[in-house]
């Protein structure tokens, strides 16, 4: 069931538009991350939905019903929209316990309901023992799940999250983040999660909305978003990639590693290719055999459970001549070793150059 739609929605600051005709869809116990770069817009869109911001162009609705309609000047406060609502700061109350703060939206309740929907929420939350503990002495990631369970207590039909996680430190945020992860999922809200961490975005969630510059550029499964992106901004935003500039002709735009197939472009269109790292797998030369593309190992790092192999391409008019490969285990060329190099063609990505593609690639 659909519960959060933004319909249309515009907003600008002044002359400046910093959301320029938004629109998505959350369904019941899905987790949408919107990510973009800093200033693209993600904070305002959150703030609209929840009415924090006047609703300026556009609709939203949830659970069916319109909440904010620009063209028949609704536009109902927070309060009464049904929402959880955590934001990067806690903002827990100082002078209420842990189960005070987390009770706070539960007033309406019988005591003793009120008592077992807290104490389930510190349960799986793992906070029973401080339930009587004040905010001033909870460290910051036991803040940030207590500001959790009190936007999860009344039992919110969609949750709003502005960058939950990025006030704690990168141990705890790992952990902080797995936690709200399956709460999130356990409860069945309709969930919008803004950051500005791909890998987070991809850690949670169900889908990712890509903005930039106030635009929504492309919303899909993280694999959709990994795999198929839909230009090279998106395919920047989620990994690192190997950046080559190529001219079709007939038929193919050429590579140090190969040649790759350019059906749906015109002959002489200009392109970026773009190679992500995994795509480029180094072997060893074997006595006797001549491969097919080559590359010096000019350096080789573990990094756990991947390596990088930085390769260097000489032979060919290539403007860049440095790539990097990460190979699964432990692959560490001796340094300045000729290797054999194969590209697979399922993780590159071929897009014509256009202005919009070289400014939203450097952004
Ligand atoms: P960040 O990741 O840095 O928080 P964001 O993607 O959330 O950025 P917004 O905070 O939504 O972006 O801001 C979008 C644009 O609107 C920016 O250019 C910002 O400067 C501008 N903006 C946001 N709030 C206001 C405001 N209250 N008054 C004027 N301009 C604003």
């Amino acid at each position: 069931m659909t519960v959060l739609v933004l319909d249309h929605v515009s907003h600008a600051f002044g002359g400046n538009i910093a959301v320029d005709d938004f629109g998505l869809s959350i369904e019941a116990g899905e987790i949408v991350c919107l990510v973009g770069p800093s200033g693209c817009g993600k904070t305002t869109v959150l703030r609209i939905a929840a009415g924090l911001e006047p609703l300026q162009q556009g609709r939203v609705s949830i659970g069916g019903k319109p909440v904010a309609d620009a063209a028949h000047r609704l536009d109902l406060a927070p309060e009464v929209r049904g929402l959880g609502l955590v934001f990067q700061d806690f903002a827990l109350f100082p002078h209420l316990s842990v189960v005070g703060n987390v009770g706070f939206g539960l007033r309406q309740m019988p005591g003793k309901q009120r008592e077992e929907r807290v104490s389930d929420l510190l349960c799986q939350l793992d906070m029973e023992e401080f339930a009587e503990s004040y905010p001033h002495t909870l460290s910051g990631g036991q803040q940030q799940r207590v500001a959790l369970a009190r936007a999860l207590a009344p039992d919110p039909k969609v949750m709003l999250m502005d960058e939950p996680f990025s006030g704690l430190d990168p141990a705890l945020r790992g952990q902080v983040r797995d936690q709200t992860l399956h709460i999130l999922k356990s409860r069945g809200a309709a969930t919008l999660l803004v950051t500005h961490d791909p890998e987070e975005a991809m850690m949670l969630g169900d889908r990712i909305a890509l903005m930039s510059s106030g635009q929504l550029v492309q919303i899909g499964t993280p694999t959709d978003l990994y795999i198929h992106p839909v230009n090279a901004f998106a395919a920047g935003f989620f990994g690192e990639v190997n950046r080559i500039a190529g001219t079709v002709r007939d038929g193919a735009v050429l590579t140090p590693f190969g040649a790759i197939d350019v059906t749906r472009l015109p002959e002489g269109s200009d392109v970026d290719v773009l190679i992500r790292p995994e795509a480029l797998q180094v072997k060893e030369i074997r006595a006797g055999t001549r491969p097919l593309h080559q590359a010096i190992a000019v350096a080789a790092r573990l990094l756990g459970e991947v390596s990088i192999v930085h390769l260097q391409v000489e032979s060919g008019d290539w403007a860049v001549r440095h790539f990097h490969s990460r190979m699964a285990g432990s692959v560490l060329p001796r340094e300045n070793a000729v290797v054999e190099v194969s590209l697979d063609q399922s993780r590159t990505f071929v897009f014509e150059r256009t202005r919009d593609h070289i400014s939203d690639a450097t952004e």
